[in-house]
């Protein structure tokens, strides 16, 4: 969805100018107008720029306006943008085909404004009410960071990015030390606010946009870095360590220091075809049942 107060943007899709210049005139005030003469460029124009609705004509020559929505909806990118198809009167359509392949709407040209523009807003504010419950549904409520559900689609998305590219990939699982005694000791409340501020801190630590930072449960978090190899891997694992010591929130019972402290599993490999993330995370896993054997508020990584 578009951000701030930057109007949404709308593709028109027809293979007559006219028509697109008699439907831009009547939305042009309220929308950004993006114009496509035939389907293949509706296609590429969904693929450089962000669009929030597509106006889209049902008859065409060479791609018509069915396929056009065919492989929109097959492409998981363009997959939720609402497609609204517009037809002439005398055209032989097929509304219910249309429906079916996933479009929100079907309006006849001549298109009448005051409906036109209702139309429109209506389905924008769907689409933003949808948007925003995705991202709900993918953020943990208590710390705001992603939860084990961005997490798991995360993981399988990079894991087939980076079997198509040769490329390796790390997982870092992090743990607070001592946390229970930690809760015993504040209170669940103290305990809450410690999580928040552990994810925060941790999460402001990794640098590159295409690092993932999830709540994993409970008190343990981790971390996915694509196209991070074991020696990347063991430097950002030891930057998280040490960014939760520099905190040095007091912790009177944590039987290794007078601080929070945490302890972590970093897994490295390049992942090959046919095979699942799980082994991975098990050894991250492994290696984080090792760093707290070890002593705690320490790394212990691997590559597999
Ligand atoms: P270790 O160093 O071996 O990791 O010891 P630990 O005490 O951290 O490990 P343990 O798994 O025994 O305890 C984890 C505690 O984390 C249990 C529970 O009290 C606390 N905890 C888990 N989720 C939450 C939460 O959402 N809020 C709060 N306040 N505490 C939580
Ligand atoms: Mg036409
Ligand atoms: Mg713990």
């Amino acid at each position: 969805m578009t951000k701030g107060d930057e109007k949404p943007t709308i593709l028109i899709v027809d293979d007559v100018p006219g028509n697109i210049k008699t439907l831009a005139e009547i939305i042009k005030e309220q929308y950004r107008i993006i114009a496509a003469t035939s389907g293949e460029r509706a296609l590429e124009a969904v693929e450089t720029q962000q669009i929030d609705l597509i106006l889209l004509d049902v008859v065409m020559p060479e791609m018509d306006g069915y396929e056009v929505c065919r492989q929109l909806k097959a492409n998981q990118m363009t997959a939720e943008i609402p497609v609204v198809f517009v037809t002439g009167q005398n055209e032989e359509t097929d509304e219910t085909h249309g429906l079916e392949m996933g479009a929100v709407d079907y309006i006849t040209k001549p298109a009448t404004p005051s409906i036109l523009k209702a139309r429109i807003k209506n389905h924008l504010e769907a689409k933003h009410q949808r948007d925003t419950l995705k991202s709900l549904s993918l953020v943990d409520s208590l710390t705001g960071v992603a939860n084990r559900r961005h997490f798991d689609q995360f993981l399988s998305q990079e894991w087939n990015r980076a079997v198509r590219g040769s490329l390796s990939l790390a997982i870092v699982m992090i743990d607070i030390d001592y946390f229970k005694r930690f809760n015993d000791y504040f209170g669940h409340s103290g305990g809450d606010a410690c999580l928040k501020k552990v994810a925060e801190t941790l999460q402001n630590t990794l640098k590159r946009s295409t690092d993932l930072f999830a709540r994993y449960g409970g008190e343990e978090f981790v971390v996915v870095l694509p196209q991070v190899e074991h020696h990347g891997g063991a430097i950002t694992s030891e930057r998280l360590r040490k960014s939760i010591e520099d905190l040095q929130i007091p912790h009177p019972k944590s039987g290794i220091s007078d601080h929070v402290t945490i302890s972590l599993g970093c897994a490295s490999m390049m992942p090959t075809r046919g095979s699942s993330p799980q082994p991975m995370l098990d050894e991250a896993d492994r290696m984080l049942y090792a760093a707290k054997e070890s002593g705690r508020n320490q790394v212990k990584t691997t590559m597999l």
